[in-house]
């Protein structure tokens, strides 16, 4: 369903800034915005120097980023093209973000069928990265949920891809991080609810054991997700909260989320997150549920989106910005890569402020490049502090590795060739559905320099 443009020329500005959400690399490029389907790729037919389409740049690292490149943005493409409320399929342009689908869908009765931890990121962005949500193990991730979408080359020719219609092209684009064409549209399957609410439960949990042993007795539950403490150690190790929910059944208001109030207002000192600080928030929020169980009737927003409360809270590391790692470990090793990594983080003294673990599950991704695989991920944020933060990275993607896991893309900004070419086998096959004017600096970062293999 390519749309007519009846905009004449795709305005461009001149080299800015544009960050992902972890600051780091900056990079300045050409910022292309694409207001309507038709604009590409007329307006990548005239650049220089290759081009990416982007959406919010929430992606944490270079995914979406393209050093001295055209950065295709694809906000301004934000419209609603259709819904149906009986089957609950959605048609929109691959700019509008998914706080705009809940903003329509909520009211109508309707959620999404995945959702990352931000609802600011795009339709688009969503696919390219294929995300994963805390459904993952009965949802799969968000790819599955997509019946089809238009796939526009630079070269002028147009797809469209379904499970059924060019399932080649279909599955290298999902998860395909913007490389195979730009994604103008997209139809996404939402899920019905009667109710804003989640009927949430916080369990205490002392130890990956007894993670292991809570994930299993939740499997029916629809979201569950785990914050864990990455910093102490000896009895606390690896102590956490399990939080999991379901959309309550109760009927009640289904009224749109009222706009963010509060933003980070700049960038945070340097010193402001050291391991004395993260260490006393992670014992706050560990004893915050003083009770070893907690159950409550939550709104989506704070049960979804904690972070979003808070705009640009990527402030808070400073100017130096931050990284994050991101793990899927297979099951035969996730226990114990597990136990070796976290302790690996504790004993480096680079304290994560952040630690998300989950199991994922075993509903296969439709793209050739998704991350998600069935066993463990963890997530965890770092404050770069030059010298000392990389090379724990490279040790730990070392690590995930030798227990056969790998890094997920969306988050990375600092994996070698060797070790994504390690993590994603099928890169080459992938490389093979490229759009030849489309490239990203994490692609060339990972698949660059054969010395480093
Ligand atoms: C606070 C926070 C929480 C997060 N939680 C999760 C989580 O729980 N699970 C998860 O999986 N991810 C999570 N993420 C990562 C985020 O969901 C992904 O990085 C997502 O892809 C970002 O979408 P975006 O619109 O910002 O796209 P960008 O970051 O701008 O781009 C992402 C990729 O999509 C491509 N792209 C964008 N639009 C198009 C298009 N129209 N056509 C073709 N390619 C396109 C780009 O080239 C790039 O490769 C989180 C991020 C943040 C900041």
């Amino acid at each position: 369903m390519p749309q007519t443009s009846t905009a004449t020329e795709a305005e461009t500005s001149g080299p800015a800034l544009f960050e992902s959400w972890g600051r780091y690399p900056t990079y300045s490029g050409k910022i292309v915005p694409l207001n309507w389907q038709g604009d590409f790729p007329r307006a990548a037919s005239g650049l220089a120097n290759g081009a990416l389409p982007v959406g919010m740049g929430r992606s944490y690292g270079d995914v979406c980023l393209l050093k001295g490149g055209n950065l295709l943005l694809t906000t301004g493409m934000d419209r609603l093209l259709d819904f149906d409320p009986a089957t609950g399929l959605l048609t929109a342009e691959s700019g509008i973000t998914l706080a705009q689908i809940l903003d329509f869908a909520v009211p109508r009765g309707f959620f999404l069928p995945v959702t990352p931890g931000t609802k600011y990121v795009t339709l688009g962005g969503a696919i390219a990265n294929d995300i994963h949500g805390k459904n993952h193990h009965v949802a799969g991730t968000f790819g599955s949920h997509v019946t089809q979408f238009g796939l526009m080359r630079s070269d002028g020719s147009y797809k469209l891809c379904s499970p059924t219609e060019n399932p080649d092209w279909y599955s290298a684009t999902i998860g395909g991080m913007g490389l195979t064409g730009l994604i103008p549209w997209a139809t996404l399957r939402l899920r019905p609810i009667v109710s804003r609410k989640i009927d949430y439960e916080g369990i205490q949990f002392h130890g990956i054991d007894e993670f292991l042993d809570l994930t299993e007795k939740s499997k029916h539950i629809e979201y569950t997700v785990s914050w864990v403490d990455c910093v102490s150690t000896g009895r606390n190790f690896a102590r956490g909260v399990f939080m999991q929910g379901d959309h309550s059944a109760v009927p009640g208001e289904l009224k749109p989320s009222p706009a963010p109030k509060l933003i980070f207002p700049f960038d945070a000192p340097g010193f402001a997150l050291n391991k004395y600080t993260v260490s006393a928030f992670n014992t706050l929020f560990f004893h915050k549920q003083i009770k070893r169980r907690v159950t409550a009737l939550q709104d989506y927003e704070p049960f979804f989106y904690p972070l979003d409360k808070v705009l640009h809270w990527n402030r808070l590391y400073g100017k130096s910005g931050l990284l994050q790692f991101q793990y899927a470990i297979p099951w035969e090793s996730a226990r114990e890569g597990t136990i070796a990594i976290l302790g690996a983080v504790a004993k480096s003294g680079l304290a994560s402020f952040l630690a998300v673990l989950k199991a994922f599950g075993d509903v296969p991704s439709p793209g050739m490049m998704s991350f998600p695989q069935p066993g463990i991920t963890l997530a965890l944020d770092f404050p770069i502090k030059p010298g000392l933060s990389f090379p724990l990275f490279e040790r730990l993607a070392d690590m995930t590795r030798n227990f056969g896991g790998r890094l997920y893309p969306a988050k990375d900004a600092a994996m070698t060739a060797a070790q994504f070419q390690a993590f994603y086998p099928q890169w080459e096959k992938f490389a093979r559905y490229r759009d030849p004017m489309l490239t990203s600096s994490f692609w060339e970062r990972v698949t660059g320099d054969p010395s480093t293999l």
